[in-house]
């Protein structure tokens, strides 16, 4: 469970100037099932993620982990919930070029401290990219990619999956089935989604969080 507490985020952007991406946001988000978080662009989404996800400082506020508050973590608590707690997807995949599909999976298995080759099947299975195992991501069609960037952040058996516009570079078709797998994936851990796109968050969400200038309109 993560328990968001007074969460503000306040970008300088001169020395006059400055920014509130997120202002005094308060949540509790459960360990599992589809969450969305929408609102048009700029209102603070990816900010947020990006503050649960530990991309961004936070300004101030807190984030507590099942129980636990950031302010309490130390740097190895930090690393562990980055490696282990925590699976990132964004619109643009981030896959590693020169790498096959299987070595792009299997390379985050690795820094996890894991070869389990079986693992690794059956979660390339899941994301239905049999057959595709030694093809480069440019051979590969966008949904394709995002499904290898899911198995990606699949492999470190993550409690949360965090996705900044995971279906903004795909088509209505292919989008669906990358929510498909998603909404599978939240049977059994939290997944949230920022999406822009509201007819997404009605027919997926079991949760819809609208955010408008940093604050929570909706929920
Ligand atoms: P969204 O994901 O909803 O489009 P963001 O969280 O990216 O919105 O941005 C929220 C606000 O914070 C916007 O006004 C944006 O311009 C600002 N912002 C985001 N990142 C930065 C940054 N690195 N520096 C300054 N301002 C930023
Ligand atoms: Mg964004």
């Amino acid at each position: 469970m993560i328990e968001i507490k007074n969460l503000t985020k306040i970008y300088k952007t001169s020395r006059k100037e400055k920014c509130i991406a997120v202002n005094d946001v308060s949540l509790t988000l459960p360990s599992s099932g589809m969450i969305f978080v929408t609102g048009k662009s700029g209102s603070g989404k990816s900010t947020l993620l990006n503050m649960i996800g530990t991309l961004d400082n936070i300004t101030s506020g807190d984030i507590i982990v099942d129980g636990v508050s950031f302010k309490k973590f130390k740097e190895k608590d930090f690393q562990e919930y980055r490696s282990s707690y925590l699976g990132f997807i964004f619109q643009d995949f981030l896959l590693l070029e020169e790498l096959t599909v299987k070595e792009n999976i299997s390379i985050a298995l690795k820094i996890s401290g894991s070869e389990d080759e079986e693992y690794l099947n059956e979660i390339i299975k899941r994301v239905e990219l049999d057959g595709k195992e030694d093809k480069f991501p440019n051979e590969l069609s966008g949904g394709q990619r995002q499904r290898v960037a899911i198995a990606r952040s699949l492999v470190k058996k993550p409690n949360m999956l965090l996705c900044d516009e995971p279906t903004g570079n795909l088509d209505y078709k292919t989008s669906k089935q990358i929510l498909d797998i998603l909404k599978e994936e939240s049977k059994t851990k939290l997944v949230i989604v920022v999406s822009h796109n509201t007819e997404d968050a009605e027919n997926y969400a079991v949760r819809i969080i609208e955010l408008m200038d940093g604050k929570i309109v909706k929920d």
